[in-house]
């Protein structure tokens, strides 16, 4: 072998172990918090369920978002209740919603301003899911392009005005139609889940200590069905529904994860207890 090859071959193992260095500094740099963003009370939950599974009952389902930190860049997964139901109490058609902290004072806690908030994902435009989003213009909102172009042509109001800086005003928007690498890492990633509205999302992360973490969106509003093919009778697709559970539950089985039901209140304490994070 000459000397230079030698040297060429040095060389380029110096630079794949500074890239693994690198890697693993940045992997290492991952951090996801539990945000409360409201709960709601709600008198029939019936239609969680086109085969009866809930006929007669409540319940209070919470509501979570979810920051993520990938080295100096953030995302927020949901953006929750709006900050016109903190304290509320009055209900509305037997559907109380209400917060007692916004997401913007729950940032303030751990040292971020909305501002600092780089990506805005949303898991779909259900209004308990979009609520806060006009507190964070200044992020690129992500969406699945099927959900997009509901909006475009069937303006839902309320997500026409609380998406408004994106679809009316100039703020940054990146539609896709397969899973969504965040950050390029392959450490985020938005899963592509349709069936309960158009476009609908989850997210699966790889957290350096604490493994994998999947959340649900509104794939399921309970734990407990997981495994037992449970529809919402207001879901717009009852087939793809069918064939998310079937991805998501495949994941689970493959990967292993922390799986969070983000309306599921027994699934918070799965995570840390804000301002504490997950690693
Ligand atoms: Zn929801």
């Amino acid at each position: 072998m000459s000397y230079s090859r030698c040297v060429d071959r040095s060389y380029l193992g110096l630079v794949l172990l500074l890239s693994l260095l690198a890697k693993s500094a940045t992997a290492a740099d991952l951090e996801l918090w539990r945000l409360d963003c409201g709960e709601m009370v709600i008198d029939d939950v019936s239609y969680f369920s086109d085969t009866h599974t809930y006929d007669g009952q409540s319940a209070t389902i919470s509501n979570g978002c979810y920051l993520i930190k990938n080295g100096d860049r953030l995302l927020l997964w949901d953006a929750g209740i709006a900050r016109d139901y903190l304290g509320n109490t009055e209900s509305r058609d037997g559907w109380l919603s209400r917060i007692r902290v916004t997401i913007e004072a729950q940032l303030e806690e751990i040292g971020y301003k909305t501002s600092d908030v780089d990506f805005l994902g949303i898991s779909h435009f259900h209004g308990d899911h979009i609520g806060q989003a006009p507190e964070f213009a200044g992020a690129t909102l992500l969406m699945h392009n099927a959900a997009i172009e509901w909006i475009r042509n069937n303006p839902p109001r309320n997500a026409r005005s609380k998406l408004a800086a994106w679809f009316d005003g100039d703020s940054a928007m990146t539609g896709f139609d397969r899973d969504h690498d965040v950050f390029g890492d392959g450490s985020v990633s938005i899963l592509v889940l349709p069936g309960h509205a158009p476009g609908h999302t989850g997210l699966l992360v790889r957290l350096p200590e604490t493994g994998y973490v999947l959340l649900s969106g509104d794939l399921y509003h309970f734990s407990s069905e997981i495994g037992k093919r449970t529809v919402s009778r207001w879901n717009t697709s009852r087939a793809d529904t069918l064939a998310s559970l079937e991805r998501f539950e495949g994941i689970i089985a493959t990967l292993e994860p922390i799986v969070v039901v983000q309306h599921d209140p027994a699934d918070i304490e799965k995570l840390p207890t804000f301002p504490q994070s997950a690693r």
